[in-house]
């Protein structure tokens, strides 16, 4: 089974098959649902990834943006996603590979955007801040890593302003975070680590995205929350071998998409680092056919092995 290929395309797991598909932009432009991987990757800087980051377009605009990691702000804008068309920024979790290029996209954003962006994210714990506090702290006019962006919290500086909630990680049902008239989305605590972490569950028209974001998969409510989805995108940080505490083993990934029903999986935060490092055969990327094949062993829809710039129409 071919799985690696080219940046600009994927391949596609049918069953038994496998089809090349292109990963153009005009393929989210011209779609009337879209989801882009704008980063696969996770926290190692191998493989030419991106961290985690991700687009939803409707009708040729990007109206979500789901996760900011290192990477994101090149890809944001070889994607030609623009700051101004999101109906919100919704971030999954604190760790810098899914927040850390935040300072980078919202730099002079206010150039190209008036009006307050929706931001929604976790609620603190006794070793992680609630969303705002994270905010203030990065961009506060006061004591803050770059007060030049206060306007980012209502101060006199740079950025726009981010129109602020903080998600109940610890909730047992979906909190409600945003409806417009296209989309509405909809977040879910789910467990990685210590580290309060939320699922997201996007609505447009009559299709669903669902991200998973870091968890172990242990959150039977998860499952739940992705039932029915059109596309469901998975972090696949880790081999079946490995027994960590934060992420999924691949076998976890294929039975929730498999118990889910959904339609399509994306399997993405790739990670790996240099072969001859002792921790090398933990992550996915150190044997990427052995992980899929234990996603393989209970899931049978679509699969996918996200790229950076992937795009893939929602319907
Ligand atoms: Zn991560
Ligand atoms: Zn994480």
């Amino acid at each position: 089974m071919e799985l690696r290929f080219r940046a600009s395309l994927v391949v596609l797991l049918c069953l038994g098959g496998v089809a090349v598909v292109d990963a153009g932009q005009d393929v989210c432009r011209d779609a009337p649902v879209a989801v882009q991987v704008l980063g696969s990757g996770g926290p190692f800087p191998r493989d030419g990834r991106a961290s985690s980051s991700y687009l939803v377009w409707i009708d040729g605009r990007t109206r979500l943006l789901v996760d900011a990691g290192g990477g994101a702000f090149v890809r944001f804008g070889e994607a030609g996603a623009r700051i101004e068309d999101l109906s919100l920024l919704a971030i999954s979790h604190l760790h810098p590979d899914h927040v850390s290029d935040l300072p980078a996209l919202l730099w002079l954003s206010q150039v190209f955007r008036t009006a307050p962006l929706p931001f929604v994210g976790p609620s603190g714990n006794d070793s992680l801040p609630p969303v705002d506090t994270f905010l203030d702290r990065l961009f506060g006019e006061a004591d803050s890593a770059f007060p030049i962006l206060s306007g980012t919290r209502g101060g006199g500086n740079a950025g726009v302003r981010l129109d602020v909630t903080a998600v109940d990680v610890t909730a047992a049902e979906p909190t409600l975070v945003l409806v417009t008239a296209e989309l509405s989305v909809t977040a879910l605590g789910v467990p990685h680590g210590n580290v309060p972490t939320i699922a997201y569950r996007t609505e447009v028209g009559g299709t669903s995205v669902v991200f998973g974001s870091d968890q172990t998969g242990a959150n039977p409510a998860f499952v739940e929350f992705a039932r029915g989805a059109t596309v469901l995108v998975m972090h696949f940080a880790v081999t079946e071998a490995t027994d960590g505490p934060r992420h999924a083993r691949p076998s976890v990934v294929g039975q929730i998409a498999r118990d889910a029903g959904v339609d399509t999986l994306v399997l993405s935060h790739l990670s790996g680092l240099d072969p001859a490092h002792p921790r090398y055969g933990d992550f996915s990327l150190s044997d990427l056919d052995a992980s899929v094949a234990e996603v393989r062993a209970s899931f049978a829809g679509n699969l996918i092995v996200a790229e950076d710039l992937y795009c893939l129409p929602v319907e």
